[in-house]
């Protein structure tokens, strides 16, 4: 659930989701600047929760529940913007930013309000596609 993950793993699972392949951990270090330690624990925990595979010296790689955790965290990011952006009257960039610093307060709720009030938007401010979750649907849009 989006609103039980830190900071990092929230950066941890986007990052392999973006990159759509596996990555070491050195990779994943270069990509998102942090400590080797600090992402050690991460994937340890993200691992123990089911949404990554890994095995020291290895890649790590997204599950399939790690797959849908990204898909749902992107599609509350990108509604987050709408919402920055339509309602606030936000910049595009000030909404892609301030977005990522609020997207583990939300919960689907939240989300799915926003998702009904802009009519069910297909794409977020800069373009991107906004993406069905399983674990987070709005009920409006499955008609
Ligand atoms: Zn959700
Ligand atoms: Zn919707
Ligand atoms: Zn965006």
């Amino acid at each position: 659930m989006v609103q039980d993950m830190t900071m990092l793993d929230y950066q941890v699972i986007k990052c392999l989701f973006r990159e759509n392949r596996p990555l070491k951990i050195g990779q994943i270090k270069k990509l998102l600047d942090v400590p080797h330690s600090t992402l050690g624990s991460c994937v340890y925990r993200l691992k123990s929760q089911g949404y990554v595979e890994y095995e020291p010296y290895y890649e790590v790689k997204l599950t399939t529940e790690g797959d849908e955790l990204a898909k749902e965290i992107l599609r509350h990011k990108h509604l987050i913007e709408i919402f920055l952006y339509r309602e606030l009257d936000l910049t595009k960039e000030q909404a892609h930013e301030e977005s990522e610093r609020l997207n583990l307060v939300f919960s689907c709720e939240v989300i799915n309000k926003i998702c009904e009030k802009f009519d069910h938007p297909k794409e977020c401010p800069c373009g991107e596609t906004i993406l069905n979750s399983q674990s987070c649907h709005c009920q409006q849009s499955i008609i």
